[in-house]
């Protein structure tokens, strides 16, 4: 006979073991699916200074795990598998995965966000390869080197002042003339001897002779075009919600995130959504694992009505 979870989770990041964790401990029956490893984004992250508990930080792999480990402890599954399908809109919802089909009385999705590309030519092929979504992960291949930073965020903050540390000169390009990053970037960065910005400006071209060997820059104010030599490129302009699977199903705003309020009521009976890929103003590790709880809170009550 097919198995029914009480609750299906999908991903392994902050929100999704936070879930796991909630309805564990809870007595429910619980799958969490991942289709990479534990922690999601925070994977991506060196050190998190801003979730609370660790005095001097923790980086997000570590994080990541202990997470898994708190929920596994009170019995949560991982199923490491990538979701191809989702069927939410009866009592017994089912998921169809690369490891199998599972069902479960309630969904939450936890699937996060991945990182925004440029959508330039070439970025596809260079992905790894001078074209990079993750300083911390890759920016130790450019010890010495001379690195471009794209965008103006707290992302690309944080990516620079680390890049900066190894690198030998790292150039912000950014498409407007000031920082969306927050007050506490301003001074380390224009600071740092080794960052340069270059303002109103985009990245419009890779320049290739066997490898990146630069970019081609556009003025965002007379669309002046200039050539910029560089080793490698960290796109960091924020990150676009996995909900591409579930938009038949689930009401999504304008940018893709799903639509739901501090409760993680989806438009769907059953079926919640948590941290990174629901509407919110403030996606943080800590926002994300509070989620969680309450996406399990409202599960459970669901499930008490059955
Ligand atoms: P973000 O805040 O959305 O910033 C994205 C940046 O990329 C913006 O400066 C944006 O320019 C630029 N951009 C977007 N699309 C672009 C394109 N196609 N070409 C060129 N530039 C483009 O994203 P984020 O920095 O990744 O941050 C995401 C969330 O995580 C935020 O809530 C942030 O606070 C949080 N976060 C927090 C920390 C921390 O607290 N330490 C660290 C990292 C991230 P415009 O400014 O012109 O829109």
């Amino acid at each position: 006979m097919e198995h029914i979870y009480d609750i299906l989770i999908i991903g392994g990041g902050p929100a999704g073991y936070s879930a796991a964790l909630y309805a564990a401990r809870a007595g429910l029956d619980t799958l969490l699916t991942e289709k990479m490893s534990a922690g999601g984004q925070m994977t991506l992250t060196g050190d998190i200074d801003n979730y609370p508990g660790f005095e001097n930080g923790i980086d997000g792999f570590t994080l990541g795990m202990k997470m898994q480990q708190g929920a596994e402890r009170f019995g949560a599954k991982t199923e490491y598998a990538e979701v191809t399908a989702v069927e939410l809109n009866g009592r017994i919802k089912r998921i169809d995965t690369t490891s199998g089909s599972f069902s479960a009385r309630s969904v939450i999705i936890a699937a996060g966000a991945n990182p925004r590309r440029l959508g330039i030519d070439g970025e596809t092929e260079l992905t790894g390869q001078g074209v990079h979504y993750c300083a911390h992960c890759d920016g130790r291949f450019y010890k010495g080197r001379t690195v471009v930073v794209v965008g103006g965020g707290n992302s690309a903050a944080a990516d620079a002042l680390y890049l900066s540390r190894l690198a030998a000169k790292v150039y912000v390009v950014h498409r407007r003339d000031k920082l969306r990053a927050e007050k506490i970037y301003h001074e380390p960065l224009f600071k740092a001897d080794n960052i340069e910005f270059i303002w109103n400006s985009t990245v419009s071209e890779f320049i290739l002779a066997d490898k990146l060997t630069g970019v081609k820059l556009k003025s965002t104010i007379d669309n002046a075009e200039s050539t910029l030599p560089c080793d490698a490129v960290f796109v960091s302009i924020g990150r676009k919600p996995a909900s591409e699977i579930f938009s038949d199903a689930i009401k999504l705003d304008e940018n893709g995130y799903i639509i739901a309020d501090e409760s993680t009521k989806t438009n769907l009976d059953g079926v919640y959504a948590a941290g990174d890929i629901r509407t919110k103003s403030l996606r943080q590790v800590v926002t994300a694992v509070s989620d969680g709880a309450a996406a399990v809170h409202h599960a459970q009550e669901y499930l008490a009505e059955l």
